[in-house]
């Protein structure tokens, strides 16, 4: 099977690299539907939505500063690192992600799609457009609120607003123009590997069916069986820190 997939690989001019919380939780990134309980006795879902940020915006930012302080200590895997080099062997590579941890682009990925934002990134509440790197900046937009108490929601330097984190919340759409390259880049695949995600989430749910629509085969990467693993073309089983650099040296 491994030997198959990577003649697929070998033979293919576009690949499609899709994402989930599998190949994060392997970097030691607590997956967001493990965190439910082990902060305060709020629920991610009751913190990741719109609603939640109206009502309470530095309850919000407290739950995500905590989150940023899980991750900054994670590092990117094997895993992460196989598919940067993909990316440099491949005539058309694309990494869509669900994770908003930033690992694949500190693995060295550059054509990454990150699907549901960045938690190191935040952006203003009222002008959409005007986004803050707060990891390189090491927190700059938040030192602009310096007037209020650590734990309040950063304020915009230009206009005042709240500033919130730049990912997706529960109820709220994706970023089209993120969407449409999401798509673009299924239609034009000859391969679409899924790696640790269950795949049940829309848009990428639909992703490999797009693809397989398109012509392309579907390679499954997880440690255990999900709702795709029977439209899949190949089937591996494992952590993808084990599996990936196991396909790579067949290559
Ligand atoms: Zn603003």
């Amino acid at each position: 099977m491994l030997t198959r997939v990577a003649e697929a690989i070998a033979a293919a001019r576009a690949v499609v690299a899709v994402t989930g919380a599998g190949i994060s939780a392997e970097s030691g990134v607590p997956t967001f539907r493990g965190a439910g309980g082990l902060w305060k006795r709020f629920r991610p879902e009751q913190l990741a939505t719109p609603e939640a940020f109206a009502r309470d915006p530095d309850l919000v930012w407290e739950w995500y500063r905590w989150r940023r302080a899980m991750i900054a200590a994670a590092r990117p895997n094997a895993g992460h690192e196989m598919l940067a080099r993909l990316e440099a062997r491949v005539p058309r590579f694309t990494l869509l992600t669900q994770n908003v941890d930033g690992l694949h682009r500190l693995a060295g990925s550059r054509n990454v799609l990150e699907l549901h934002g960045n938690i190191w990134r935040s952006r203003c509440s009222a002008e959409p457009d005007r986004g803050f790197d707060d990891r390189s900046s090491r927190g700059q937009a938040e030192e602009a609120a310096s007037d209020a108490s650590p734990a309040a929601a950063p304020r915009c330097p230009s206009c005042g607003a709240r500033l919130r984190p730049d990912v997706v919340w529960f109820g709220e759409p994706l970023d089209t123009r993120v969407l449409e390259a999401a798509m673009a880049a299924a239609r034009d695949a000859d391969l679409v590997l899924v790696i640790g995600t269950s795949a049940v989430v829309y848009p990428v749910a639909a992703l490999p069916s797009i693809a397989r629509a398109a012509g392309a085969r579907v390679v499954e990467v997880n440690v255990e069986d999900t709702p795709l693993t029977s439209e899949a073309d190949f089937v591996l089983r494992g952590p993808s820190a084990i599996v990936l650099p196991a396909l790579e040296r067949l290559l």
